[in-house]
């Protein structure tokens, strides 16, 4: 039997909550051990490790523990006798923490997440189901260099495209561009494709030796959007800017302006959007030539960011990081 190991980070799969109908809860209260305790035949699937990396709500997901994990990770699937990681993780930061992996993993072994939208003690706790699916996953050998996956309510989304779209409902990630990867009923999986974009085992990023990162932020356009926001961001050290512009990243006049004097200082502006689906494209409204952007494609803010940061941890021309974006 294959070995899977479980690491787990927190989230409201590890969630508890006073009583079974109650919105209220605790998110990173179970341990690794209770939460794999709760799924009934798991050890069908797999032989089981688990492990406890962290137990955060994944709002308090840091860089560190993202570089804590994708290390582990790397280290377990060296080794012949892991077929697989599965990683627990709260749902709001999953798409982050999927996409970092997605770039910094370097194996073709499967690296599935899960987590779920209703704590442990809630009436139809999704948690359970969706870890025995991402068990299943992780244990099946056509999963291999398929990137990571992210697997909840029966789905499996590519790291690249998945995003949270509801509050509260189980059906909460969606991959409004690309669309789904596969399905996946009871442990056993159904793939239709694999992400297009290059990823783990094929992605010259690398966390080796990073223990920080140079500051990104991310400005949310809205109407009248004051500019003085990209100056303050730049005074606080960041390197580079993220607009999650209008519509096909579109932003104000003023903003426009601050956007640029700020390229021409050498901090990197990506223009990406706050629309929930469709790509930033070159120099549609923007004139990305004149003003030294960058556009996101396909990334929302979040990933956008995130690929930045990585990014930035050596030099590279704006023409090298615009490519990123066309190849990540
Ligand atoms: N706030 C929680 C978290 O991200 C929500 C969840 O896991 O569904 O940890």
């Amino acid at each position: 039997m294959v070995k899977v190991v479980v690491l787990a980070t927190g989230g409201t799969i590890a969630g508890v909550g006073a009583s079974g109908t109650q919105p209220g809860y605790s998110s990173g209260e179970m341990s690794i051990e209770d939460m794999i305790a709760a799924v009934p035949n798991i050890e069908n699937l797999a032989h089981i490790q688990g492990e406890q990396i962290a137990n955060v709500g994944s709002q308090d997901m840091s860089f560190a523990i993202m570089i804590r994990l994708a290390c582990r990770i790397n280290e377990l699937l060296q080794s012949e006798d892991v077929s697989g990681v599965v990683i627990t993780h709260g749902t709001d930061t999953m798409e982050e923490t999927a996409y970092f992996l997605n770039l910094t993993v370097k194996s073709t072994k499967p690296v599935v997440m899960t987590g779920s939208m209703r704590p442990s003690t809630a009436i139809s706790a999704d948690g359970p189901l969706n870890l025995y699916n991402a068990v299943g996953v992780a244990a099946d050998p056509d999963t291999a260099k398929r990137g990571v996956l992210v697997v909840v309510n029966d789905r499996i989304h590519g790291a690249h495209a998945l995003t949270k779209t509801n509050t509260t409902s189980v059906e909460t990630f969606l991959s409004p561009i690309n669309g789904l990867v596969g399905t996946v009923i009871y442990g056993s999986a159904t793939y239709f494709r694999a992400p297009f974009r290059k990823h783990t085992y094929t992605s010259e990023f690398s966390v080796d030796g990073a223990t920080r990162f140079k500051r990104v932020d991310i400005f949310h356009a809205c109407a009248d959007m004051p500019a003085d926001l990209i100056d303050c961001s730049i005074s606080q050290g960041a390197r580079g800017i993220v607009i999650a512009g209008h519509g096909n990243g579109n932003m104000n006049k003023a903003c426009l302006a601050a956007a640029k004097s700020a390229a021409a200082k050498h901090i990197v502006i990506v223009r990406s959007s706050s629309v929930a689906s469709g790509t930033v494209g070159r120099n549609v409204e923007v004139d990305d030539d004149a003003g030294q952007f960058i556009v996101s494609d396909e990334l929302n803010p979040v990933k956008a960011r995130i690929l930045l940061m990585l990014a930035l941890l050596k030099d590279r021309s704006l023409e090298e990081i615009q490519e990123l974006y066309f190849t990540y």
